[in-house]
């Protein structure tokens, strides 16, 4: 009754990737046109509801990649990142305009900190204010769907981000989006920002996009807090890459969400059995590699090696795991052994080499191979092998 009731109050929250313009902005990193179709189409298979697909102004290559997502990756709500100038606008315009209207928009963005004000723009708060009316005007000339974001947004004064977004969408805006652009958010800032700016925008019926960046280590814990705070839409990029230390990773926050619907009440699209595979796919064409401890998708998340835990794992994977393997459409657990593994996880590994032990033989190998060094453990089979076939000649 009480799942029902949860599911009853849930609430859809609109999971939008940006892997394709803040991801593709990583230093080392250049997608081309085929590697962009291929990750949106997988993010479109995984049900992604937006797709970030680049800033048209950047390059011709990427006006042709958001082209070609558009007219050939069904579904998911394609976007496309301007900067409050009429010449940003027009290379969306020459991107989007064979695109189906209900199925694409622009997201504009103006510096609207003080450092952005005075030292980026030098414009003064009234001349913003122009500017964002101005652009967002022009903008709604040709899309039906423009959000307009204060860039560095975590950094400006609250009395200006709300005259800035009442500006935004007294002039047509549809969305709003705010940014932690420098990640210094925490959950509690995160948190009372997002509720000030729903108070804003919901009573106008415009939906709020929260995009925070991970220099604290806390874009996922920010993105959390924002959507219990009532944001709409949330910004993340697959395995969180994207400037300085990436964006809120799209695997953990879907997982948080999926693992937690009670807590957070809302619902998503998102297929998790896909993640995997979305990291993977990602991680290949960028070049960057996944980390091995990266959460959710990291080589090692169903690996183990020490003792304690190979025997809990193998007699029951729910004592030592959040979610298992198949959830995030992983193959499975692994049990490589190392120095600290015990007599569960070595018996299973010999039995994959065909070997098996008496109790006292598995001990007396199990002592052997805790005092091997690293060199031996190198040629891990030929340890296991060599120190098998002495226990099984001691007990001779
Ligand atoms: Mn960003």
């Amino acid at each position: 009754m009480k799942k029902r009731m949860a599911k009853l109050c849930s609430l859809p929250l609109t999971i939008s990737d940006t892997t394709l313009r803040d991801g593709a902005q990583m230093p080392g990193i250049h997608f081309s046109v085929a590697d962009k179709l291929a990750i949106a189409k997988a993010l479109a298979a995984a049900g992604v509801d937006v797709i970030e697909a680049g800033f048209p102004a950047g390059s011709t290559h990427e006006i042709e990649a958001i082209r070609r997502i558009a007219a050939e990756v069904p579904g998911p709500m394609i976007m496309a990142l301007c900067r409050t100038v009429a010449g940003d606008i027009d290379a969306a315009w020459s991107a989007l305009a064979q695109a189906d209207p209900a199925r694409c928009g622009v997201g504009v963005f103006v510096g609207a900190s003080p450092l952005h004000r005075r030292y980026k723009l030098g414009k003064t708060k009234a001349q913003c204010l122009e500017l964002i009316a101005q652009c967002v005007v022009y903008a709604r000339k040709r899309f039906a769907r423009v959000t307009f974001s204060c860039e560095d947004g975590s950094r400006t004064e609250p009395s200006f981000l709300r005259q800035a977004y009442t500006v935004a969408m007294d002039a047509g805006a549809t969305g709003i989006g705010f940014p932690d652009t420098v990640g210094i958010l925490t959950p509690e800032t995160a948190a009372a920002r997002t509720r000030m700016l729903v108070a804003l925008a919901r009573p106008r019926g415009v939906r709020l996009r929260v995009h925070f960046h991970n220099d604290l280590g806390l874009a996922t814990a920010n993105t959390l807090a924002a959507i219990r705070a009532g944001a709409d839409i949330v910004h993340l990029t697959v395995g969180g890459i994207g400037e300085r230390a990436g964006n809120a990773p799209l695997e953990e926050t879907v997982m948080a969400l999926t693992l937690h619907p009670d807590h957070y009440r809302r619902t998503i699209r998102v297929d998790p059995t896909r993640l995997t595979g979305l990291c993977r796919l990602v991680s290949r064409l960028s070049g960057i590699p996944l980390p091995a401890n990266k959460a959710v998708t990291g080589a090692n998340i169903f690996a183990t090696s020490a003792g304690v835990h190979q025997d809990g794992l193998l007699k029951n994977p729910d004592t030592y795991l959040p979610f298992r393997p198949e959830v995030v459409g992983a193959s499975g657990i692994s049990l490589p052994l190392s120095p600290l593994s015990g007599k569960a996880g070595l018996a299973r590994r010999l039995a994959e080499l065909g070997i098996e032990l008496s109790p006292d033989a598995l001990a007396r190998a199990l002592r052997a191979i805790k005092n091997a060094g690293k060199a031996d453990w190198a040629d891990e089979e030929g340890l296991l092998r060599r120190a098998a076939a002495l226990a099984q000649k001691d007990a001779s």
